[in-house]
């Protein structure tokens, strides 16, 4: 029988109805699609999927996780694509299939064990179907099996990546006979020396083990029926790299680990469980301090049995281990569930939860007549709330879902995320909204001048993030109140004939008796508004100012100073930043309508923010001087901002329409227009449009003027219509 008709049997063996049409096809499009290529062994390429999905079908799978292993490399390794699976075998089959190969592109180099548990989520999480990663394992497995074809090197690195990952990974989906298979084959190539000894030494007695291993649950059984405890007992022997690293853990040779051969007794009740025991220590004698009972005092994990060791039949030691059905539910489906309690490391409840959630539904999956009624409902979404990415040396990071570039960065340091100037991810320029992917490489861009800001927070999805971009934006603010305390500060003292340096003294005592511990307190508050100058010169000089008014300049600074506090938390719109801040609420003069670009100066209004004028502009020298307050646009808003053109030109048909087309091209909104005939034979139109800046403008008009029949085109006042 051909290894193509083993498999059809096997699989007709366990699902009678699968189609089986299929699988020959998906074999005879492999053997044609590799046709011609070797495997190191010498043997025809196909033979390697067909042993996949061989061992697909040892697990009992549906028939398109078959088909996914015939063609698992089709992809890959020949000219066929996803678009002619999925033709041919249809879009499930090519589904499968495009994912393992995905998976084969990840880039593994052995890392430290949270790096290895943060890669093995990864190729959970971007399987997306646990058929993914079965048809992986399988691959897998088959290749570990035939990885003496490869040189040494490769061996050697192929079974660390097994060992860190592939095998933990089956142990964690409940396949312990992958698992088991996976970890002797590593083993062998990690360690060969150790292997060669302990192998030769477990065959020695092998035959000799299994006679006993029957012998005894015999034994068991008839001694427990004898005391009335209706059980089932199963024995084993640990597989060869359980052992050694038994003997690691003990530092002990092979002949001196007692329990390599186990037994466990499934009880119906926790009194049974302990008449079990009792039974056990009246048969055999009972080997000092080995007895534990974790049903009394559970695992934090809940796992509960009782563990002994005996000097059981023929002088052996054994171990037998005693629980409740129920308990045995926990230990191998539950929080406590098998993989945790060996591999002895502490995981969160949520991943346990899922887990467990999974190792259940592969367990249930067994009794099932037709599989694919259960597969189909299992795409998985283990770690929908996370994503993994890389940083271009290869490390895995585990990041919230929604993650960007910049969450990414302060995971890489903090001084990184306070300059994160952009990314670079999978090798292309993204910016830095760009929500992370599974699988993704991330580089960071850096520039010593970039520092986080108000707009960062939205994007971020990390508390360390979060975190340190709040941490710099108060300091920020903190240094701008300083700055802005000083100056006024200064302004006031000046009006009043003396200086913060020669009055530093009456300054130092009124910061005193304002309750703030030095004069850069004072500075500050003042800077925030919680104190005014007003206060201030009232106690340091009391003299001169009993008589003053409250002067411009302080009345000036209160509207400033609860302008400050009102609008802080509001974003900002128009693009102009007051005295070093973004978010002050700002007009702009419809007298000059001022443009990115243009010189400017702002003058606060009573009540209604601040004005922002032309410096040029009449209206603005016409206010008084000291409401006058720096302002400059903010280079990186993208704010739209409202101007008047006037259009002198020839009055006749379609030259309107030429215009309107000038400003389109130039990508300008029109937003009104005014046209009227001036005399017979002239019109004057006046547009409202919206630009960015100056530049913008400029070429507006440029492009205007160039019209054939226009006579002038002028920036005009916005309120002339
Ligand atoms: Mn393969």
């Amino acid at each position: 029988m051909t290894q193509i008709e083993k498999l059809l049997e096997d699989i007709s063996g366990y699902h009678p109805s699968a189609d089986l049409g299929l699988v020959r096809r998906a074999y005879q499009f492999a053997a044609d699609a590799h046709a011609g290529q070797t495997r190191k062994s010498g043997d025809p390429y196909v033979t390697h999927p067909l042993s996949v999905a061989r061992i697909i079908a040892e697990l009992k799978l549906d028939v398109s996780s078959v088909c996914a292993a015939l063609l698992h490399d089709a992809v890959e390794d020949t000219s066929a694509t996803v678009e002619q699976l999925s033709d041919q075998f249809g879009k499930e089959v090519a589904f499968l299939v495009e994912g393992v190969t995905k998976l084969g592109k990840l880039p593994y180099s052995t890392r430290e064990e949270q790096q290895a548990e943060n890669f093995r989520k990864m190729l959970l999480a971007m399987a997306r179907d646990i058929r993914v990663i079965l048809v992986k394992l399988c691959d897998r497995l088959d290749n570990m099996r035939s990885l003496n074809h490869l040189p040494s090197e490769k061996q050697e690195r192929i079974a660390a990546e097994t060992m860190q990952i592939y095998a933990p990974l089956a142990n964690r989906l409940g396949i312990q006979s992958v698992k088991i298979e996976l970890e002797d084959l590593a083993f062998k190539y990690l360690h060969p020396g150790e292997y060669d000894q302990l192998a030769t030494e477990v065959s020695k007695t092998r035959a000799e083990r299994l006679e006993y291993i029957r012998h005894v649950e015999k034994l068991i059984e008839k001694e427990m029926g004898e005391g009335g405890v209706a059980c089932q007992v199963s024995g084993r022997a640990k597989h060869l790299w359980s052992i050694y690293q038994k003997m690691r853990r003990t530092q002990r040779p092979f002949a001196e680990i007692h329990d390599a051969i186990g037994f466990r007794v499934v009880t119906d009740s926790q009194m049974f469980c302990y008449q079990a025991l009792g039974i056990a220590h009246q048969t055999w004698t009972p080997i000092p301090g080995r007895f534990k009972d974790y049903i009394a005092l559970p695992k934090p994990n809940r796992y509960q049995s009782l563990h002994t060791a005996v000097i059981g039949p023929r002088g052996e030691r054994i171990e037998i281990q005693i629980r409740t059905r129920d308990m045995h539910m926990v230990a191998e489906h539950g929080i406590a569930a098998h993989w945790k309690y060996k591999e002895g490391k502490p995981t969160d409840a949520g991943d346990d939860n899922k887990f467990a959630w999974l190792r259940q539904l592969m367990e249930s999956h067994r009794e099932l007549r037709d599989p694919t009624e259960f597969l189909e409902s299992v795409k998985i979404d283990l770690f929908g709330d996370e994503v993994y990415v890389f940083t271009p040396q290869g490390d895995v990071k585990a990041l919230p879902q929604g993650s960007c570039p910049i969450d990414f960065a302060y995971t890489v340091h903090s001084s990184v995320g306070d300059h994160c100037s952009g990314a670079r991810v999978n090798n292309m320029i993204v910016p830095l909204r760009y929500q992370l992917r599974n699988g993704d490489t991330v580089e960071i861009l850096t520039n010593p001048n970039q520092k986080p800001n108000k707009d960062w927070l939205k994007l971020v999805k990390t508390a360390r993030a979060r975190n340190k971009i709040r941490y710099l934006l108060r300091q920020e603010q903190r240094d701008r109140g300083l700055a802005l305390g000083a100056d006024l500060m200064d302004k006031a003292m000046r009006k009043h004939g003396t200086t913060v340096e020669k009055s530093s003294k009456q300054l130092t005592a009124a910061a005193k008796d304002l309750r703030c511990a030095t004069l850069d307190e004072l500075t500050l508050q003042v800077g925030y508004g919680k104190i005014t100058m007003q206060q201030v010169l009232e106690r340091a000089l009391p003299e001169l100012s009993k008589k003053a008014e409250i002067s411009a300049v302080e009345k000036s600074e209160n509207i400033l100073k609860n302008l400050l506090r009102k609008v802080t938390r509001k974003t900002s719109t128009s693009g102009i930043k007051v005295a070093g801040e973004h978010d002050i609420l700002v007009r702009f003069g419809k007298c000059c309508s001022p443009l990115p670009g243009d010189p400017i100066t702002g003058f606060i209004t009573r009540g209604r923010g601040v004005t922002v004028h032309r410096r040029d502009c009449d209206k603005g020298l016409d206010l008084d001087p000291d409401r006058r307050i720096d302002v400059e646009w903010d280079g990186s808003s993208k704010t739209q901002h409202e101007v008047a053109i006037q259009v002198l030109c020839a009055n006749k048909p379609g030259l309107l329409a030429h215009i309107s087309q000038s400003f389109t091209d130039q990508g300008v909104n029109i937003n009104q227009a005014h046209c009227r005939t001036a005399d017979g034979d002239r019109a004057v139109n006046t547009f409202h449009a919206s630009v960015k800046d100056l530049d913008q403008l400029k070429s507006v008009i440029r492009s205007l003027s160039r019209i054939k029949g226009v006579f002038s085109v002028d920036r005009v006042s916005a309120d002339i219509s």
